[in-house]
């Protein structure tokens, strides 16, 4: 054994090698609670898959590190981690497909049609020809051909299904092109050099800890993702996409205890009811989506918007140089040109010392007077 520590000792010797894939089942169980996790707050039976293919991936490193130790490998061993190779492939990318698609019956049968191919070329190992089993000594060699050019088969089907189907994903990407070099070097090492390249072996061992960086950022990332989801949708209205009424009445709130000089506009769409019942529910609801997009769209980054009750829609206008009648003008006027109905507007000013409830009521009060005054127009509360 060599006494001076370098990185090809320390990773090519067999306590090198334990070294590192101990780091690396490190780093895979922590993806592994990640995901539990995720199938736990989510109850989606999709996260169960990448469990699975990281249960998989753990197995295959426990045997490596066995391997480490006992590089005389049997051919049911050598077999049965090709296998395991290859299955855990499969189910890590059908993992990753599900944590950004709802799962189909049609994918289920894609799935089932890899689970047979597979099955199928992993028949390949024990199937070599008679007269190459008669003592050809490359039978070893030839026996693994067909699982290892498999795997590249694997990668390129999954950039041609996967990938496009998971949005714009550098990682996933990066992820496949480092399975693929790891899987090149893999192939050259045991073909062409028959595993006696110091440097390639390295590479060869250092390629599935860049793969398990670029995967473990890869869920957490999606993980925070859908947190973030959760998040929002607690807080936002799902057909108009405003903010709902307790978001709304939070912001309120605190700019008023930072004696923020805010104003608050009231809007209720005139004659709504009889919109729903002469043109239908389907119409109404696109038409108080149009509103709500107008009042976004008018507010921008001067306040906040949010629905308040079925057809009420609200604005804190937060920035003090926007004068809340001239915006609300604006918004009534776009809602009458750009749609089918017409709102009637009421808005209230920021006073010392008043409460969150006062303020929301005074510009309804004043809405209430645009309605009782011929409607679609703007009321100040005075
Ligand atoms: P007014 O001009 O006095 O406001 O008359 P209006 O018919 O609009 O009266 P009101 O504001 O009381 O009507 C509210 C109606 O809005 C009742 C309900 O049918 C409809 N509505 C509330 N929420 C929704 C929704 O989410 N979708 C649809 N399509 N209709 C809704
Ligand atoms: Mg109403
Ligand atoms: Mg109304």
């Amino acid at each position: 054994m060599n006494d001076t520590l370098t990185l090809s000792s320390i990773l090519l010797e067999p306590t090198g090698a334990v070294w590192m894939y101990s780091m690396l089942l490190v780093m895979i169980a922590m993806t592994m609670l990640v995901s539990i996790r995720l199938l736990f707050t989510r109850r989606k039976i999709g996260y169960f898959s990448m469990i699975v293919a990281l249960a998989l991936l753990l197995v295959q490193y426990v045997l490596l590190i066995a391997r480490a130790w006992t590089p005389e490998l049997t051919e049911d061993e050598i077999f049965a981690a090709l296998l395991l190779k290859a299955f855990a492939f499969v189910m890590l990318n059908v993992g990753i497909f599900q944590l950004y698609n709802p799962t189909r019956k049609r994918d289920i049968t894609l799935f089932l049609l890899f689970v047979i191919a597979t099955a199928a070329v992993a028949s390949t190992y024990w199937l070599a020809p008679e007269w190459l089993q008669s003592g050809d000594i490359h039978i070893h060699l030839l026996r693994p051909l067909g699982l290892e050019l498999y795997m590249f088969i694997l990668i390129f089907l999954s950039f041609i299904i996967v990938n496009p189907r998971i949005g714009q994903n550098g990682k996933y990407q990066t992820m496949l092109t480092v399975s693929f070099i790891q899987q090149t070097l893999h192939m050259a090492n045991l073909y062409i050099f028959n595993d006696s390249q110091p440097v390639l072996q390295l590479l060869e061992r250092m390629a599935p800890f860049a793969l398990h960086m670029v995967l473990f950022l890869f869920i957490f990332e999606r993980v925070i993702e859908i947190m973030q989801a959760i998040y929002t949708s607690s807080i936002t209205d799902s057909l108009t996409k405003l903010y709902n009424r307790k978001y709304f009445d939070n912001r309120l709130r605190s700019a008023l205890q930072q004696r923020h000089p805010v104003s608050v506009l009231f809007s209720d769409i005139d004659n709504f009811k009889k919109l729903n019942d002469t043109k239908g529910h389907h119409m109404g609801d696109q038409v108080l989506r149009q509103a709500a997009q107008i009042i976004m769209e008018e507010t921008g980054e001067a306040g906040t918007c949010g629905r308040y009750g079925g057809e009420e829609m609200v604005v804190l206008v937060t920035d003090p140089d926007v004068l809340p009648e001239e915006l609300a003008e604006r918004i009534r006027a776009r809602i009458e040109q750009e749609t089918i109905v017409t709102v009637s507007m009421g808005y209230s000013v920021f006073k010392k010392g008043i409460h969150a409830e006062e303020l929301i009521q005074q510009a309804d009060e004043a809405m209430y007077k645009a309605k009782t005054s011929g409607k679609n127009k703007v009321i100040g509360w005075s």
